[in-house]
């Protein structure tokens, strides 16, 4: 046994828990395909200004859970707790804005955020996000909506509720922060040092907070629909009635802040129902942010998106998917039929058939233990007699049937 184990809150990801994670990248990679979002990678580490300046110096992830360090060169790096602040800036890095007026993208990758931990809450975590630039039209708030819906959707979890709501924009936002101070400054003296510190700073947040403390003040608190000026209340409207066009079903939740600073307009949460993901149900959560591009030095282009968990997907899909066992397994007696099991595990394999054999061979008896292990379809020995005849006997583990077939016919009798 080693004396090392993972850094604490990151996980291995090992097989067969992995065929879940293949399934989900699967069908999301196949779902962006068909909405026209186009796959960008970016770095694990940006310099730690990125997040300073758009997420904001008073968010959670960034004023507290940052893995930020010095590089060898004095840089200040930080490791992405988020995958939108990248992309905004490869976006205007690559100067995507002159280029075309339209860019979607998504990306899937890891997260690090220095959290404590439980349930659905780790310190390296996945993310699949996607990112819309250059519309601020609802329809495109509508589209990326129903597309994270859909994607919960194929992946048959059915117990996920869609949750919006309308953060308004600039104009309006300062009345409503000034309300929800004069609500929760009464009770100050009440507060965690915590709670008082997001008063001061970013007083919004308080309607995200968790604690218990706080919640007869949160049901009562004034809420930002009620503040909304004309142009958010318009657009508003005009997403409701476009995701009850596309069939997708939401609930209004007035309350719904989201952690990040940069968000204007729609903001809206996917929440599980299920129990499994304790006080963690949120498995994603996005919205709009058409002041983020301007924010960060460039043009103003409006942007909506979303970022989904993938740890807390997994969790909820528990061991659903599981890959294809091998359609055959290949069991030489002797050092001849050795070479012979490689060589036709090998031609096989090129045809395109998943294929295994155990290369330390050895006795029968643990060879087919083997087999049974990974869950092979058909089993054939090979010994001299086989050989000699090009033709071996393919026996069916399930029910033991056995049938003769020739090297020959092998590929299209293994593929029917
Ligand atoms: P939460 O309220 O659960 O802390 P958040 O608002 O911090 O979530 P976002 O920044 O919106 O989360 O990230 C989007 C999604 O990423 C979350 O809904 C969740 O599924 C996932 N996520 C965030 N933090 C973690 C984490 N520490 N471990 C696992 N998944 C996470
Ligand atoms: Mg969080």
């Amino acid at each position: 046994m080693s004396k090392y184990s993972s850094v604490k809150g990151m996980n291995d990801l090992l097989p067969p828990a992995i065929d879940t994670w293949h399934h989900l990248e699967k069908i999301a990679h196949e779902t962006m395909a068909r909405y026209g979002f186009a796959e960008l990678r970016t770095p694990i580490v940006e310099d730690t200004e990125l997040f300073t300046r758009s997420v904001g110096e008073t968010s959670e992830i960034v004023g507290k859970e940052m893995y930020d360090f010095l590089d060898k060169g004095g840089r200040k790096i930080a490791m992405r707790p988020e995958g939108t602040a990248p992309a905004a800036r490869a976006y205007l890095e690559h100067s995507l804005h002159q280029k075309e007026p339209l860019t979607r993208w998504y990306y899937l990758g890891q997260m690090f955020r220095y959290e404590r931990m439980k349930t659905g809450r780790t310190r390296q975590f996945w993310q699949l996000g996607v990112e819309a630039y250059g519309s601020g039209e609802p329809a495109q708030d509508a589209e990326v909506m129903e597309l994270a819906v859909h994607f919960i959707q194929r992946l048959g979890l059915a117990d996920v509720r869609l949750e919006i709501n309308s953060l308004g924009d600039e104009s309006s936002r300062p009345a409503y922060l000034e309300r929800v101070k004069a609500h929760f400054a009464p009770h100050a003296d009440q507060m965690s040092d915590d709670a008082k510190n997001t008063l001061a700073t970013n007083p919004m947040r308080l309607l995200d907070s968790k604690e218990e403390a706080l919640r007869p003040l949160i049901a009562h608190a004034p809420v930002m629909l009620d503040c909304l000026d004309e142009g958010s209340k318009a657009h508003f409207a005009e997403v409701q009635r476009l995701l009850t066009l596309l069939g997708v079903q939401f609930t209004i939740n007035p309350r719904l802040v989201r952690g990040l600073d940069y968000y204007t307009r729609t903001a809206f949460e996917l929440v599980a129902t299920s129990e499994v993901l304790g006080t963690a149900s949120t498995v994603g959560g996005g919205g709009r942010y058409d002041r983020l591009i301007e924010q960060l030095g460039g043009p103003k282009v409006p942007a909506v998106g979303w970022a989904m968990g993938l740890d807390r997907l997994v969790l909820l899909l528990g061991d659903k998917a599981r890959a294809e066992p091998p359609v055959l397994f290949i069991l030489p007696v002797d050092a001849p039929a050795k070479d012979a099991a490689l060589k036709l595990a090998t031609q096989l394999r090129h045809d395109g058939l998943k294929v295994d054999l155990d290369p330390r061979a050895g006795s029968l008896k643990a060879q087919f233990k083997r087999a049974a292990h990974v869950g092979a379809k058909y089993v054939m020995v090979l010994g001299e007699k086989e050989l000699q005849s090009q033709a071996a006997k393919l026996k069916q583990q399930s029910d033991g049937v056995e049938r003769e077939v020739s090297f020959a016919e092998l590929a299209a009798v293994l593929r029917a």
